[in-house]
Parts: C-alpha cells; structure tokens; sequence
C-alpha cells in the first residue's frame, strides 16, 4: 500500500509550539508564558464570543458554502470586488489551494528562506519542487535574487510581507521593481499575515498590486484579529484565481463559528488597531532591550521579533523554557519571539538577559 507520493520521511513537520500546560506542570508552575505563535494575547475581541455561541445554535446545519456574508463584508472593508475573494480553514488552506491550483508535478514554487514553514510542507505535498533562496544579510528576502532564480518552470513564488519569522518587511520601490521583473504567467503570493502590525509607511499594502493580474493577497483573522483558534483565512486575486481556488478547497471548510466569530471581529476595527498599538509599542521596547545582547536582531514590522542566535537557538530557546517562557527556535538559526503582554514580555526578557548576559 502507498499512502503517498510524497516521501513521508524526507518531509518537513509543522511544528507547533509546545503546551504551556505541559510546561507548567513539569515546571511546578501555575501557568508558562506561551510566546511561540505569533498570536495576539488580549483574548477574542468584544462580541466575537456572543457572536459565535449564536451562529452555533444553528450548527446541525452545514455552513454558507458561498460565504457570502463575510465575504461581502471583507469587500465592502477593504474595497475590492466579492467576487475576487475566495476565504479558508485559515490562510495557509487558502496558500496550499494556491499551490494546489497552478502547480503539476515537476513545476517549481519559489520563496525566500527562512520564511513561513508551511510552505515547504505545502510544495512537497503537491508534487511540485521548492526553490529557495537564502535571506540576505539584513534576514529579509533578496528580491534580486528571488527574480534571477526565476525559471520556465516557475508556477508560483511566495513573498512573506513581513517575513515569518524574521519580520523584516519589503518597501514599495523594492517591490515594484521585483514585480516589473517577474513574468505574467508566474502567480506571486503576497502573504501579509502580518499587515495590521505594520508601522513603515514605506512597506506597500499588497491590495495596492491587485491591478496586476498576476498577484494574489493572503490574509488573516488568525493575529490581529485575535482569531486563530477558529481559522479563518481569505485571499484577493483576480476574479478567475479567487473562482478556481473557491471551487478547488476543500467544501465547507469555512466552518460556521468561523464565518460568525470574523464578520463579529470586523466590526471592531478601533478597538482591533488599539491592541495591534501595544503590540508594536512593545515590540519596539522588546526590540530595543534584546540590541543590547544581540545588536544584529532586525526591525520587525510584525508582532514577533527574531534573534538571529545561529548554533545558540535551540539552547536559548530551552534557557527560556526552565524559566517558564516558551518561545520558538530553528536549529542553527535563530529564535522567534511573540509579544505577548507587557508583563509576559518583562517575563521573557527577564530570561533572555539571564541565557545572553
Ligand atoms: N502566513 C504566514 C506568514 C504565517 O505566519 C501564518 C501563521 N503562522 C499563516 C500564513 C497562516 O495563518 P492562518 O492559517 O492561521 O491564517
């Protein structure tokens, strides 16, 4: 029996982060810090709750496969055509239907690395064949070089504005040009899980690309707007890509409490941007603190910083876990931190001055 035709052992896992439960029950504490996930730490925004135990009382019913509520919703919030957006089990759903779409196997999927871990998961599962080029020294995308490993078989490339996990963010010069440079018939995937987060007036909105028949926008419910745990994830492209990913997803993946739980948080938009604030108010502080261990962390323009530790990643990261904190190595690399509260993030340096000092 072949159960796949991928190789299951040469394939990448997503990693989630460990279980502050676990952590705290073998730590003797009341509770860990969970800093791994790049979620936002204010609990669900008012009236999602109510919203949701609603919608559910309705749930021996399937959901509105056509999501036509939330999408209409998003449109008329972001000013684009319904028509154009396609929503999924959250945005990674929505960048494997991408995949899932364009590519045969054999066809190449282009990104920058380290970037997004799921992406390698995504390609590899398709059949089609990551290409990676390495961050630049800045740990950012090298759209240079993104552009020149550009080929005939190139279906697909992924920019992560900001980048997971190392936020630095793209300007809109760089972008422009890197999007003059790439072929009409190659798909760029705008992934901006992070938008809200982002303070540089220079870093371009992807909505602004969509003229450009080529780019598709990912984006989420699942950081800023405080709803991981429902998954709910939407993309805008051209009305043919949005048509073809509606129509290749898996059926009714945008689950009830999912569409009830997002058209609920969209109408608390101020109160979204006043927690998105703290966020970046404390990413800077986090920032500013862990420069005078490690001055190479970049500026992130995300609600994570990244230390770029190399071979001390996987020891820092179990430094801060016998203090109670879970944050999120990559071997060889560096750590993701999320911010979390102010108290969780004095937690966390706390243990990071305690592994750098
Ligand atoms: N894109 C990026 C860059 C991410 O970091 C994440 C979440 N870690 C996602 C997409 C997917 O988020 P979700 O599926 O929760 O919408």
């Amino acid at each position: 029996l072949r159960l796949t035709r991928v190789d299951l052992d040469a394939l990448p896992s997503y990693v989630p982060g460990r279980s502050p439960a676990d952590l705290a029950r073998e730590l003797g504490l009341p509770e860990a810090i969970k800093l791994a996930s790049n979620e936002v730490p204010y609990g669900p925004l008012p009236g999602v709750v109510e919203a949701v135990t609603e919608a559910i009382t309705t749930s021996h019913r399937y959901p509105d496969m056509g999501v036509v509520a939330l999408r209409d919703a998003l449109a008329e919030r972001y000013g684009v055509d319904a028509d154009r957006i396609a929503t999924g089990c959250g945005s990674v759903a929505l960048a494997e239907h991408l995949v899932r779409a364009t590519c045969l196997p054999g066809d190449e999927v282009l990104y920058s690395w380290r970037s997004f871990e799921a992406y390698p998961i995504i390609v590899a599962t398709s059949g089609a064949t990551s290409v990676r080029v390495p961050n630049d020294a800045g740990h950012g995308h090298d759209l240079a070089a993104m552009a020149a490993a550009v080929t005939d078989r190139t279906r697909v490339i992924f920019v992560c504005n900001p980048n997971n996990p190392t936020g630095t963010a793209l300007r809109r010069a760089e972008l422009d040009r890197f999007l003059d440079a790439v072929p009409d018939d190659v798909l760029v995937v705008i992934d901006e899980a992070y938008r809200e987060f982002v303070t540089d007036a220079e870093v371009p909105d992807g909505l602004d690309y969509l003229d450009r028949p080529n780019v598709a926008v990912l984006r989420t419910l699942s950081k800023a707007w405080g709803l991981a745990g429902l998954r709910m994830g939407w993309l805008v492209a051209q009305p043919v890509v949005a048509a073809a990913i509606r129509k290749v997803a898996t059926p009714f993946s945008s689950s009830t409490a999912a569409q009830a739980g997002a058209l609920a948080a969209l109408t608390q938009v101020a109160e979204m941007e006043r927690r998105c604030a703290l966020v970046v108010a404390e990413r800077d502080r986090v920032t500013e603190a862990l420069r005078k261990f490690v001055p190479e962390v970049p500026t992130s323009q995300a609600n994570f910083v990244w230390l770029p530790l190399g071979e001390r990643a996987v020891a820092f990261g179990k430094a801060c876990e016998a203090r109670g904190v879970i944050v999120r190595p990559f071997a060889g690399d560096g750590v993701r931190v999320t911010i979390g509260t102010p108290a969780e993030n004095d937690a966390f340096l706390a243990a990071a001055e305690a592994a750098l000092a």
